[in-house]
């Protein structure tokens, strides 16, 4: 008796804590829609849907009553679960120069950090999985009044690795410190001075990272950009060792990987996920089709059930950049504010176009093989033609942006979530597998399914409200009259930067 008293005083003192953006509020009744759900092979006309605490409470054929709830008219609706990005990089206010002491830029940075989360719900993005090691920002995208559920993984380079060694050497180690010593490396790739060795292990790293909120941790098997090669990798002996102690500590291990050497030793690792698309493949980067040791790498992922994320953006993400119209595309006025837009039409904010392509084309390297128009195609090419043969192989897709993989403003968060489905549906992808990808794959795959990924009783209501079919057109993923989180409708047009 007492202890359910106790109980009781105990809801109603959550009960009276001040509403929060994912707090449960009011029911929510869908009427009448199309529900489009993964684990549904047909589309289910005329649906009822309820909502309850900011999950699904009922889903049936039959008109519901609910005498306390919202009602929400979804006649010539669809309904389907929000999108996961499963690859989305929260900490970059993107394009504007990093460490800039000048004011304006400053306060373009918060204007970006405010409008962030909102352009991913602009775009039904409704989960995201942040990969890079920077929890601060993470936390700062989450305290946003709407946002969508964040998740992160920890960063685990090795000593002078990718991605370290694009960052300043005398601070990288304080803000990225989760990076491991690779014996293997010694020589050349020592530890810093006063690190303790104790603390660099494989062993030691993981566990550091379990004790966090972090989900995964994200190891990087990348050499070099384009035609360098020289940058220090993880041997297969730690990539072992790494990959005992996150099965240890229950945590997924990612790994950055898109050419094909490197992604042969993520599958030899048996990593959970690859992050990225094989658009690299070494000395058979321009043949046609899909050759013979492509193929037996692809058929290696699908037979060792290794997650694939496509990252299709991430070339164009940057060559957009010599694309003079790119922002008069009418959308980017919907994701990014308007004091930022202005900015990335003035000459300062081509900093990152010239430090990629600059006066000498051969600077272009880094980004892998797109000095040339034919070659910078023939990069995105490849990972279409990779990502079309591992579907025809029966692979589960994955839906992930790596929004922004660069700091180039060619990538803008939710709209890249966006056109990734979209070159999804350019490279021959069908638009359920596409559905698939975005819903019930990721979270699968990111074992979220208890919450996330279909419309079914008990999973939290993240929703969108569709004005066409994304089974009929992969535009209507941009067609959105209303985003639901945990619940609560948004107006999408009350999310758009402008
Ligand atoms: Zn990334």
């Amino acid at each position: 008796m007492h202890r359910s008293i106790a109980l009781f005083a105990l809801a109603s003192a959550n009960l009276a804590l001040p509403t929060h953006a994912h707090a449960a509020g009011q029911p929510l009744l869908i009427e009448n829609v199309t529900v489009l759900s993964a684990e549904q092979s047909q589309p289910r006309g005329n649906r009822y849907v309820l909502v309850r605490d900011g999950r699904i409470a009922a889903v049936s054929d039959r008109a519901i009553t609910a005498p306390d709830a919202r009602k929400l008219d979804g006649t010539g609706k669809f309904l389907t679960p929000g999108i996961m990005d499963g690859h989305v990089h929260v900490s970059q206010a993107i394009g504007l120069p990093f460490g800039s002491s000048d004011p304006a830029i400053a306060a373009m940075e918060k204007q970006f950090f405010v409008q962030q989360p909102r352009s991913y719900l602009y775009f039904g993005v409704t989960q995201v999985v942040d990969l890079i090691n920077m929890p601060a920002r993470v936390a700062e995208f989450a305290s946003q009044p709407q946002h969508p559920d964040t998740f992160r993984c920890g960063v685990a380079p090795v000593v002078d690795g990718y991605p370290l060694v694009f960052m300043d050497p005398a601070t990288r180690y304080a803000q990225m410190n989760d990076y491991i010593f690779e014996p293997a490396n010694a020589r050349e790739h020592p530890l810093p001075p006063g690190a303790d060795p104790a603390e660099h292990t494989p062993e030691a790293v993981v566990e550091r990272i379990a004790k966090t909120d972090a989900i995964c941790v994200k190891i990087t098997l990348e050499d070099g950009f384009g035609d360098r090669s020289d940058w220090p990798l993880m041997s297969m002996d730690t990539l072992r060792r790494v990959r005992a102690a996150t099965r240890k500590h229950g945590l997924l291990l990612l790994v950055h990987a898109n050419a094909l050497d490197m992604q042969r030793k993520a599958v030899e690792g048996q990593v959970d996920i690859i992050v990225h698309g094989l658009w690299n493949w070494n000395e058979l980067q321009n043949q046609p089709g899909i050759p013979p040791a492509v193929a037996e790498h692809l058929r290696n992922i699908y037979t060792n059930k290794i997650g694939y994320e496509a990252t299709l953006r991430v070339i164009p993400g940057v060559t957009d950049l010599l694309d003079p119209t790119l922002l008069d595309d009418p959308v980017y006025k919907k994701v990014v504010p308007p004091a930022i837009l202005k900015w990335y039409r003035t000459e300062p904010a081509q900093w990152f176009k010239t430090e990629v392509f600059g006066a000498n084309p051969d600077s272009a390297r880094i980004l892998g093989g797109i000095r040339t128009a034919n070659q910078r195609w023939a990069t995105s090419e490849n990972g279409m033609r990779a990502l079309r043969h591992l579907y025809e192989l029966g692979q589960p897709l994955l839906l992930g942006s790596d929004t922004p993989s660069a700091p180039t403003y060619g990538n803008q968060p939710g709209y890249d979530t966006f056109r990734e489905m979209r070159m999804m549906s350019q490279a021959g992808i069908p638009l359920s597998a596409i559905f698939e990808a975005a819903t019930i794959n990721n979270a699968r795959r990111y074992r979220m399914e208890k919450d996330f990924g279909s419309i079914e009783p008990g999973k939290i209501a993240n929703l969108l409200l569709l004005d066409a079919n994304p089974l009929a057109s992969v535009d209507a993923w941009s067609r959105i009259d209303k985003v639901i989180l945990h619940g609560e409708p948004i107006e999408r047009e009350s999310l758009a930067a402008d």
